[in-house]
């Protein structure tokens, strides 16, 4: 695996594929910059080389150029977290910005304009690549929130640079957290899944369950695994197509020696609002017009102890409607708990939409190992798929 470690960028123009598809409010400010900061190490190692920088990325989803998805609006944010003033191209392609690539010194950053105001960068179109391609000599992918695309600028484009091609700081560092929980992860290792649906998870499971010890299982995904044995689930959120599918999982558990732990216990309210009333009841025993929202308080006991019997973790998905307060706690205690067993040394990987929502909400994000910043991709890893932006540079 070639990283920019690898490399020295003296004299040479990095071509950089980052993520900078960060949120905007209306005043098209950003409001979490998290995406540019983890891209700086690697400019700044560039820059620290001797080398420049040609960044290239998109920002949201535009249908041909539209102004409001112009990375212009993130210029400000990029020169106050890299400290280097950015030159601007008005487009990613064509001779004007193959000028200023070329005419680039030492020290020197170019920002491209949105790549997908080009429909060929999603079509991972081979000419729009070869175009990008001739805008520097060494290509970085640092983007794992577009890893799993096999877009121009992060998969297509690595063809045109068979020797001098890498993964960046911020990519290199995902890849290796991934492998620490999926191939040399220190045992016994625990995955936690929660979130709404078991639909969106299966894959995962049936991935990971030759890779794990415990399985802990939470959230809106517990009500299918609980009606499928059996249990009274009165209104909690259920897929009822997916109850073979569940009993199928906890025999495949079974069969691979993996301890699964179902909640025993559920914070159940009578309505799906912060202020509905609230009992704590069996998991499968929840009354009719009842609905479990949040772990009760002996599955949070229960979850406790296998946390801490665990030296690799992942987790993925909230263990309760954690964006109404009085439903929080069962995903806080739980993010106590892995904290915890990582300042006792265990390795802890947060990946995948909601979970890496909760765990910046309730200040985890620097007390566990790894905050994944690809949602997607992150998913995609998990169900072992191979993604190509990744495949592309270890080609
Ligand atoms: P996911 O995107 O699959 O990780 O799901 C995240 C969502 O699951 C969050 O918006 C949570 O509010 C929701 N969720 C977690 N627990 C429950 C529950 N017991 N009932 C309904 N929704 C839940």
């Amino acid at each position: 695996m070639k990283t920019i470690q690898d490399f020295n960028f003296e004299n040479k123009r990095a071509l950089i594929r980052v993520d900078f598809n960060v949120p905007l409010n209306e005043k098209f400010e950003v409001t979490d910059s998290t995406r540019i900061e983890s891209a700086k190490p690697t400019i700044i190692k560039v820059l620290e080389d001797g080398g420049s920088c040609v960044l290239m990325s998109h920002l949201g989803r535009p249908k041909g150029v539209q102004d409001e998805f112009s990375l212009k609006h993130i210029e400000n944010a990029i020169e106050d977290i890299i400290g280097v003033e950015l030159i601007i191209a008005s487009d990613c392609i064509g001779e004007e910005v193959e000028v200023m690539a070329k005419n680039l010194k030492p020290g020197e950053i170019l920002l491209l304009e949105n790549l997908r105001f080009h429909k060929e960068e999603t079509a991972g179109d081979k000419q729009f690549a070869e175009q990008l391609s001739k805008l520097g000599d060494i290509y970085v992918n640092d983007a794992f929130g577009t890893a799993h695309r096999a877009h121009a600028s992060t998969t297509i484009v690595a063809k045109f640079f068979p020797e001098n091609k890498c993964f960046g700081a911020l990519l290199a560092q995902e890849i290796e957290s991934i492998d620490k929980v999926m191939k040399t992860g220190e045992k016994p290792v625990l995955a936690v899944l929660g979130g709404a649906k078991v639909s969106s998870k299966i894959t995962i499971i049936e991935n990971i369950l030759d890779k794990i010890d415990h399985l802990i299982i939470g959230g809106g995904m517990t009500f299918t695994f609980i009606k499928a044995q059996g249990g009274r689930i009165g209104n909690s959120i259920c897929e009822d197509d997916k109850m073979e599918l569940a009993l199928n999982i906890l025999k495949q558990a079974k069969e691979k020696n993996v301890q699964v732990h179902l909640p025993v216990d559920v914070l159940a309210a009578n309505a799906f609002d912060n202020n509905a009333n609230t009992q704590v009841v069996d998991v499968d025993s929840i009354p009719d017009g009842w609905q479990g929202l949040d772990t009760g308080p002996r599955s949070k006991m229960m979850f406790d102890e296998v946390v801490k019997q665990c030296k690799t973790i992942l987790w993925n998905g909230p263990l309760g409607v954690f964006e109404m307060e009085s439903f929080a706690s069962g995903t806080i205690e739980l993010g106590n708990s892995i904290v915890e067993a990582t300042k006792n040394g265990a390795f802890s990987l947060v990946g995948g939409g909601d979970s890496v929502a909760a765990v910046k909400q309730f200040g985890f994000e620097s007390k566990v190992s790894y905050v994944s910043t690809g949602g997607g991709a992150m998913l995609e890893s998990l169900e072992g798929k191979t993604l190509p932006g990744i495949a592309a540079i270890m080609d």
